[in-house]
């Protein structure tokens, strides 16, 4: 059983570092701090829900903190900003021990000294159903440089970080009763925020238009397409998949359609000019992060071509999740 609500928070506030910029954290009616000239703020909330988002039986509490930072730390850097402090709604039910809400905080609080944010406040309620969590995130960036998906212009490349697909593969391989490859099973349920990536790109104004992967390629690119008014051709076999994702999938069908429509990567998906490769190749390797070139942004803003090396159309089959769509995909 966990004690009570202010015991809770003092435990909160002892067990979280408070990093600068915070003037007034934990503790008082609000948070305060300074926003120094020539920056403005960013804010993005995101929320975690038992039964939705993640399963006490499958995950650990410890991943689960780590996952409640990343996923929202991974906002600040899509626009090219960087981390400065989180605060935390907790629901907690009764059922929730307090070795596994320590846990949770260990976990959150790690992440947080990972990408150098500290907790600046909260609020804390007893869950009458399951756990939620609910995350805001507050980040800085140069005055009038946040990159927005609204951008980018046909002619420009696009780009993603890393690998795609490894979350959703897990996910799948859960749901289906099997133990996921350690590698996939990782990225779903500790992904990375690109953080120092989404920062830089900001930094060297690279990228003309950006967004995390959240919920699947297919339909992130949709919104980065519709906010640029342009339309897109993705290269198949260009789309970057890691090992164990390429050994876990027999076709390349099956590949390309969970790679994207499967979501969750936490990866960052931006268009950049075409004079800037050199730079960004530059960039990744200096961050040893992987990007590859994935498609071309085209001018006719209906377009959203997915295409194999011999030239034919693949129609990903499911694009995007979607929580209120009744069959669980968007449409175009
Ligand atoms: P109020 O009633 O004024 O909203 P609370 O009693 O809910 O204040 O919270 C007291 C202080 O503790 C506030 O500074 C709040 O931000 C912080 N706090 C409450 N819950 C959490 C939490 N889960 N994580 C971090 N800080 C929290
Ligand atoms: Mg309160």
């Amino acid at each position: 059983m966990i004690a009570g609500e202010f015991e809770l928070i003092d435990k909160i506030r002892r067990r979280v570092a408070v990093g600068e910029g915070v003037r007034i954290g934990i503790g008082d009616d609000c948070s305060v701090f300074e926003v120094p000239p020539g920056e403005e703020l960013l804010t993005s909330t995101d929320l975690l829900l038992e039964g939705v988002h993640f399963r006490l039986d499958w995950t650990d509490f410890y991943r689960l903190g780590r996952k409640a930072v990343s996923v929202n730390v991974s906002d600040i850097a899509a626009m090219g900003g960087r981390p400065l402090c989180l605060y935390l709604g907790l629901g907690i039910p009764e059922k929730l021990e307090d070795s596994e809400l320590d846990q949770f905080l260990d976990g959150f609080s790690a992440a947080l000294s990972d990408y150098g944010a500290s907790l600046a406040g909260g609020d804390t309620c007893r869950s009458a159903y399951g756990m939620t969590i609910a995350v805001t995130v507050q980040g800085l960036c140069t005055e009038g440089q946040a990159v927005c998906r609204s951008g980018a212009e046909p002619g420009d490349d696009l780009w993603v970080s890393g690998s795609l697909g490894d979350s959703a593969l897990a996910l799948k391989l859960l749901q289906a009763g099997q133990e996921p490859p350690a590698s996939l099973a990782e990225r779903h349920f500790n992904p990375e925020a690109r953080s120092v990536l989404g920062k830089e790109l900001g930094r060297e104004r690279l990228a003309t238009a950006m967004l995390d992967l959240s919920d699947g390629l297919v339909g992130d690119l949709r919104h980065l397409l519709r906010a640029s008014g342009c339309g897109a051709r993705i290269q198949l076999e260009q789309l970057p998949l890691s090992g164990d994702y390429r050994k876990s999938l027999n076709t390349d069908a099956e590949r390309w359609n969970l790679a994207l429509t499967g979501g969750e990567d936490y990866e960052l998906l931006f268009a950049a000019h075409a004079d800037s490769r050199a730079q960004l190749e530059g960039l990744a390797q200096r961050l040893m992060v992987p990007l590859t070139r994935i498609g071309v942004l085209t001018p006719d803003a209906g377009e959203r071509t997915f295409l194999t090396n011999e030239g034919a159309n693949f129609s990903p089959e499911m694009s995007g999740f979607d929580h209120f769509s009744s069959r669980g995909a968007v449409d175009d």
